[in-house]
């Protein structure tokens, strides 16, 4: 099992990871075989969606806002980020990717993205390749 680090800088923030995370999985040597990216946090996730276009991860974000306004939740009395604590839940704290020639699966488009909705913030990324 691998871990890393993920440095936030704004509130809401999509991180790409793909990088990071592929290179775990080259020096493990599993040719073949899934590899689970998880997060363990509350108040961030992680997802699997493009980012070339990096006007994907603002509109994610956006739609996410629309869906879960802020300030209106019972936690919010506690420490006033109910929205973060359902957003992450929704999108979840994992991704399992399959590894195929020691490389992640991923389709042209797809990147492995760190979804920080509470920062900014260090994040703890975990890594397990079987
Ligand atoms: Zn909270």
């Amino acid at each position: 099992m691998q871990e890393f680090y993920v440095k936030s800088n704004r509130k809401f923030q999509m991180i790409d990871i793909t990088a990071k995370v592929q290179e775990i999985v080259k020096k493990t040597g599993v040719e073949e075989g899934i590899c689970c990216v998880y997060t363990p946090h509350a108040t961030a996730a992680i997802t699997v969606n493009e980012n070339a276009d990096p006007n994907v991860c603002e509109d994610f974000l956006d739609a996410l806002a629309k869906l879960i306004p802020e300030g209106i939740w019972r936690h919010d009395r506690i420490d006033n980020n109910g929205a973060a604590h359902i957003k992450a839940a929704l999108i979840g704290p994992s991704e399992a990717i399959p590894v195929r020639d020691g490389r992640l699966l991923l389709g042209t488009w797809q990147a492995v993205m760190l979804v920080e909705l509470d920062g900014p913030r260090e994040r703890k990324v975990i890594v397990e390749v079987r």
